[in-house]
C-alpha cells in the first residue's frame, strides 16, 4: 500500500514539477516570493481545499474526495466549509516546531505554498517568512 501511495505521488509531483517549469517559462506571474521559510508550521495547521459548487453539493463526490485526500496525503478532516465550499484538512506527518515530519514525499499543495497567483498579490498567513515583491516591468 506504501509503494502503491508513494507511486501515485511522484507522478502527481512529477506533473507539479513540469507545470510550475511551463507556467515559469512561459507565462512568469507580476509576483515573486522573497524571504524564506521559518518552519513556523502554521500553514499546516489547516489546509484547506476548494471544492467547486456542484462537488460539494454531491455527498458521494466529498466523501470520496475526502477519503481519497486523507488516504493519499495522511491529511486528517477537520470539517467541511459549505459556505466557502472547502475541505479543512490537517495532516498527521506535522512534527515539534513546526517541522515537516514528511519532507521528502510531501505533497504538491504543500510544496506550492505560499502560492503565487499571476495577478493577485500573493496572500500570506500572519509570521510566515516569506513576502511578495512585484516583478519589474
Ligand atoms: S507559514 Fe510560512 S514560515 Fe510558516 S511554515 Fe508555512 S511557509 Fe514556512
Ligand atoms: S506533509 Fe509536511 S508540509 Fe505538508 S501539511 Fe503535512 S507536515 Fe505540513
Amino acid at each position: 500500500m506504501r509503494l502503491l501511495k508513494r507511486a501515485i505521488i511522484s507522478v502527481v509531483l512529477l506533473d507539479n514539477f513540469l507545470t510550475n517549469l511551463l507556467k515559469k517559462l512561459f507565462f512568469p506571474s507580476h509576483w515573486k516570493l522573497a524571504g524564506q521559510c521559518r518552519q513556523c508550521g502554521v500553514c499546516c495547521q489547516e489546509i484547506l481545499l476548494k471544492m467547486t459548487e456542484r462537488q460539494i453539493s454531491s455527498k458521494f463526490f466529498t466523501n470520496l474526495a475526502i477519503r481519497w485526500i486523507s488516504w493519499l496525503f495522511d491529511f486528517v478532516l477537520l470539517r467541511v466549509d459549505y459556505e466557502y465550499n472547502y475541505l479543512v484538512f490537517t495532516c498527521q506527518h506535522r512534527c515539534n516546531e513546526g517541522r515537516c515530519g514528511n519532507y521528502f514525499w510531501r505533497p504538491s499543495i504543500c510544496r506550492n505554498y505560499p502560492l503565487v497567483d499571476y495577478f493577485e498579490e500573493p496572500k500570506l498567513l500572519p509570521g510566515c517568512g516569506f513576502y511578495a515583491v512585484k516583478r519589474a516591468g
